[in-house]
């Protein structure tokens, strides 16, 4: 049994911290939202009254925030308040920069603390049933540590490398699906026009060369895959305020390594239109209907 801290107990953070209960482990929450932490104590986690009182007696840190900037000031408030020799995760999606940034501020402690970028894919279904994957960068080390723990609330860990490795490897794959789901919805939106009916588009595209996870898992158009949002009035899911501040981290970190990315430009710049449209909180597969309505 360890004893962790979970700070940032939303949507994604609560169920998270409610796996690791169930696990068996001491968790010590806090969340500046009161309703996410009366839901977590519902779910057998303790509230402390302060992010500093969580996090001082945890030999684990895990944080769950909604963007860097929350992630360098709560790190930065922490990282001198926690227990020598503790090992500080942030599942939070980030910018490379900032996620780098954390590493080295908690190796500056000079208190052998050790760190872990660990975005989650998989989204609150992912959460609640503990079968998120998860990406990590950061030592081997702090990596073999923290396996353990964040298999509690995955299926899958992989370890992708060095600081910002996870956080690499969180906006690459979110820059393949946004683009990809465009494409499939894009084909979609011709059949219609050439008089292809969905489930034929699908059943040859599924086991020829356009199969992607976007067309078969995920299909935008409702009936070839009853489970997709798209049978569900595209409630998420993963909702396209989501998927635009993923590609926007992609775009971030294109620029400022001098990557060529211009369908990962171009996929930010519509699900932006779509996101401003007054569909932020619908699932991002919507797209598709944003496109038909689209002039040629
Ligand atoms: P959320 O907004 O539901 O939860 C974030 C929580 O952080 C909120 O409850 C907020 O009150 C809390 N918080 C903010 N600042 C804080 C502070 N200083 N101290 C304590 N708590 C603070 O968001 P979420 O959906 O849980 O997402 C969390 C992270 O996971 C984000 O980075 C998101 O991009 C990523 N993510 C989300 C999904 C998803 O489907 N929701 C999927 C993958 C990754």
């Amino acid at each position: 049994m360890t004893s962790i801290a979970f700070i940032g107990l939303g949507n994604m953070g609560g169920p998270m911290a409610a796996n690791l209960v169930k696990a068996g482990h001491t968790v010590t929450g806090f969340d500046l939202s009161p309703a996410s932490c009366d839901q977590a104590k519902n779910d057998g986690v303790s509230i402390a009254g302060s992010t500093l009182d969580a996090v001082r007696d945890a030999e684990i840190v895990v944080t769950m925030l909604p963007a860097g900037k929350h992630v360098l000031s709560v790190w930065a408030d922490i990282l001198p308040a926690v227990k020598e020799g503790a090992l500080l995760i942030d599942c939070s999606t980030i910018d490379v920069e900032s996620a780098r940034k954390v590493h080295t501020m908690a190796r500056e402690q000079e208190r052998n603390l050790t760190s872990l970028d660990a975005p989650v894919s998989g989204g609150v279904g992912g959460a609640k049933g503990a079968t998120l994957t998860f990406m990590a960068g950061g030592a081997k080390q702090a990596f073999d540590r923290a396996e353990p723990i964040l298999s509690k609330m995955g299926k899958k860990v992989v370890h992708c490398g060095e600081a910002g490795a996870g956080q690499a490897a969180k906006i690459c794959n979110n820059m393949i699906l946004g683009i990809s789901m465009i494409g499939v919805s894009e084909a979609f939106v011709l059949a219609e026009k050439l008089g292809l009916s969905h489930q034929a588009l699908f059943d040859v595209a599924s086991t020829s060369s356009g199969q992607c996870w976007s067309l078969t898992t995920y299909c935008p158009v409702p009936g070839p895959v009853p489970t997709s949002p798209a049978n569900n009035d595209y409630k998420p899911g993963f909702a396209a305020a989501l998927m635009l501040k993923d590609l926007k981290l992609a775009q971030e970190a294109a620029l400022a390594s001098g990557a060529s990315t211009p369908l990962g430009a171009e996929a930010a710049q519509l699900y932006a239109l779509f996101a401003n449209a007054g569909h932020d909180g619908d699932d991002f597969s919507g797209i598709v209907n944003f496109l038909r309505g689209q002039k040629g």
